[in-house]
């Protein structure tokens, strides 16, 4: 385990603590950087042992990350997001998709005429988005990788929180975006009301592979400290805020810790669960009960500001 200060402040700022959550037989501490209200993952598990926390079916083992309906659903609201992001630019241009897992992201904006390149942690993952033709590096971008002012849009898709030093990774690819690109971000949301209800149970906490965890403001300081600007940043998350009530009534109901996205998730070894199949019907008859007390609860958090997750689009000046 190694000490974490704030990616804002740098060393010397100080932090109290926030919140303890259980992952298996480990109990991790968070903690909420004094001078600017930061909440990040101290002390954290060094590198290589984080890896133990990352099994291959996190990602989806498959080439489908869900089992066929919520698959179809998942398409159409990629889709929706892909749009979000283009309506920045007048036409096509060169796009940065940071942790692009299988390339879905990248595929729809190729679709689209833009060029698509991603970087992917998993092997297994970048392999298959390799397999689709999509330019992706198996590691981190290098400094100089690319030529000055090259990629028009860079997007952390729910990767942000995942990053060791996610203030190195943006200053080295600041000068790869061009002046005016685009850096989209989405990212759980700590000051939302799922958070605050929720607390260790909440769904997006998901200890300790979000090592930060950002609020609309941490978020506009930490990037403003790049030289990013905001533009607009939306609570209204369908992808991922409806599942996150669902998924933390569940938790604090007692079944297993995430365990409906586990079985929701498709890839072998979820298949061959050990869950007991009577819990499973009782888990389902639940989640179909609460689902339209989860669709809006997100749509009422959405208008109050309280987004579980939060998307936001900032400028390079
Ligand atoms: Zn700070």
């Amino acid at each position: 385990m190694e000490e974490a200060t704030c990616p804002i402040c740098g060393p010397g700022s100080r932090a109290k603590n926030f919140l303890r959550a259980r992952s298996g037989a480990s109990l991790f501490s968070y903690v909420r950087c004094s001078a600017c209200g930061l909440v990040f993952l101290s002390p954290r598990p060094e590198a290589a042992e984080m890896l133990g926390f990352y099994d291959e079916d996190y990602y989806g083992g498959e080439d489908r990350k869900f089992r066929f309906g919520l698959e179809v659903l998942r398409r159409l609201l990629a889709g929706a997001r892909a749009r979000r992001a283009r309506r920045y630019f007048p036409s096509s241009g060169k796009v940065l998709d940071v942790g692009c897992g299988q390339g879905a992201f990248l595929g729809l904006m190729q679709e689209k005429g833009w060029k698509g390149y991603g970087t992917e942690l998993s092997p297994r993952s970048a392999s298959r988005a390799i397999q689709t033709g999509l330019w992706v590096s198996a590691g981190e971008i290098q400094e100089n990788q690319f030529s000055p002012d090259f990629f028009d849009l860079i997007t952390f898709w729910h990767v942000l929180e995942h990053l060791r030093e996610p203030a190195a990774v943006l200053k080295r690819l600041r000068p790869m975006l061009r002046r005016g690109g685009i850096v989209a971000v989405s990212t759980p949301n700590v000051e939302s009301w799922q958070a605050r209800i929720f607390g260790a149970d909440w769904f997006h906490l998901d200890a300790p592979r979000h090592l930060f965890l950002f609020s609309p403001g941490t978020l506009e300081k930490f990037m403003a400290a790049h030289g990013f600007r905001l533009l607009t940043l939306s609570h209204f998350c369908w992808e991922q805020n409806p599942y996150g009530w669902l998924q933390s009534f569940l938790n604090r109901a007692g079944f297993r810790s995430n365990s409906l996205y586990t079985l929701l998730k498709d890839g072998p070894r979820n298949r061959k669960s050990s869950f007991p199949l009577g819990d499973q019907g009782k888990m389902f008859l639940l989640s179909a009960a609460l689902l339209p007390l989860c669709l809006l609860l997100s749509g009422v958090m959405g208008i109050f500001h309280r987004g579980a997750t939060i998307e936001a689009f900032f400028v390079k000046e």
